[in-house]
């Protein structure tokens, strides 16, 4: 017999409320559920307990005891491995409280090989695990209509499926523990080299003497559209806002997984390895804290030209 499903009001916890976990905690509690939340970020810890309710017991221990399912929506996978298992220096962690038939869910885009890893470790202590990383950005997270990609034994998924539909609308699974995060690093490979590639045409374009939002507008409505071209470009690039809520350091993390799993499976990736080199060279030239779509900057810079404008 399958173990029932996790329904509100079941308590969740919810680790990690940046720019997509605090509208996914939101939505959970929308659906019903009360959530034990935490954050090393004092203030974003603050403005999720008013806007959802959440309470916030102070400890991971606390919340382990708490919760029979924890979901973590952190930068990468050593930060959810430092949740679960603690770190170098602190004693407090999720798996001094968790209880046995607990399930994790990994909602972060982390490392496969290292989910694989902490999957064994939690299930020595009867934890299970799943990775359930999204896709969508921090609009499809604010209004619940994320891709989830889910990895893991049927029974987890099965108990989790009531959580995952309140945060998302489609929902894959991929197979066993490790493949949602694999899966979602080469989603955002196919992104990342996407999202330049248009830029380099763009750039040469208006080089050329087109207009650059006439370029767009071209390729939105041609072959060489993409979500970048359709969801990033006006509204965020040739606007100059630069804000949609997704870091460039997260997009050269998981360009360098994307890479790290074709390394494992012995794929060449000749493309991959010089996208994920330009997009250290933007992130390096860029610095720390630009948001992903700034990677344009970079581009113009190679060029000598601002795009919709002279320099
Ligand atoms: P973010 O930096 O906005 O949020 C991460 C949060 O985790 C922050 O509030 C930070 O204080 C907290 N945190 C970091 N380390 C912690 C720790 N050890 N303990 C407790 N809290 C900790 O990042 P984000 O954009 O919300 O992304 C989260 C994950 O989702 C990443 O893995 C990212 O790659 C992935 N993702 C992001 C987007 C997006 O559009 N932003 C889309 C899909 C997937």
């Amino acid at each position: 017999m399958r173990p029932s499903p996790i329904v509100p009001p079941a308590r969740i916890g919810f680790i990690g409320l940046g720019q997509m976990g605090f509208p996914m905690a939101r939505n959970l509690a929308r659906a019903g559920y009360r959530i034990a939340a935490h954050d090393l970020n004092g203030e974003t810890l603050r403005r999720t307990c008013e806007a959802t309710g959440a309470e916030a017991p102070g400890s991971l221990r606390a919340i382990g005891e708490r919760c029979e399912a924890v979901v973590t929506m952190l930068p990468d996978g050593n930060a959810v491995r430092e949740v679960l298992l603690g770190a170098a220096d602190a004693a407090d962690c999720l798996l001094a409280g968790l209880a046995r038939g607990s399930t994790v869910i990994d909602m972060s885009s982390s490392s496969p090989v290292g989910t694989r890893e902490l999957g064994e470790r939690l299930g020595k202590q009867g934890v299970a695990m799943l990775d359930a990383p999204v896709s969508g950005g921090v609009k499809k997270a604010k209004d619940s209509t994320l891709s989830i990609m889910v990895g893991g034994d049927a029974d987890s998924v099965a108990r989790c499926r009531p959580l995952l539909e309140a945060m998302g609308k489609q929902i894959f699974l991929t197979g066993s523990l490790g493949s949602g995060h694999a899966m979602k690093a080469l989603n955002n490979y196919v992104s990342a080299a996407g999202l330049v590639a248009a830029a380099e045409a763009v750039l040469a374009g208006q080089r050329f003497g087109l207009d650059p939002k006439t370029i767009v507008d071209i390729l939105n409505a041609s072959t060489g559209m993409n979500n970048s071209t359709q969801n990033k470009f006006h509204q965020y690039i040739l606007s100059r806002r630069f804000d949609s809520g997704f870091s460039l350091d997260l997009m050269v993390k998981d360009l360098k997984t994307a890479v790290e799993v074709a390394r494992a499976s012995g794929s060449p990736t000749p493309l991959g390895d010089a996208c994920l080199e330009a997009w250290r060279t933007a992130q390096a030239a860029l610095g720390a804290g630009a948001d992903h779509t700034a990677v344009v900057c970079h581009w113009e810079r190679l060029a000598g030209t601002r795009l919709g404008g002279s320099d």
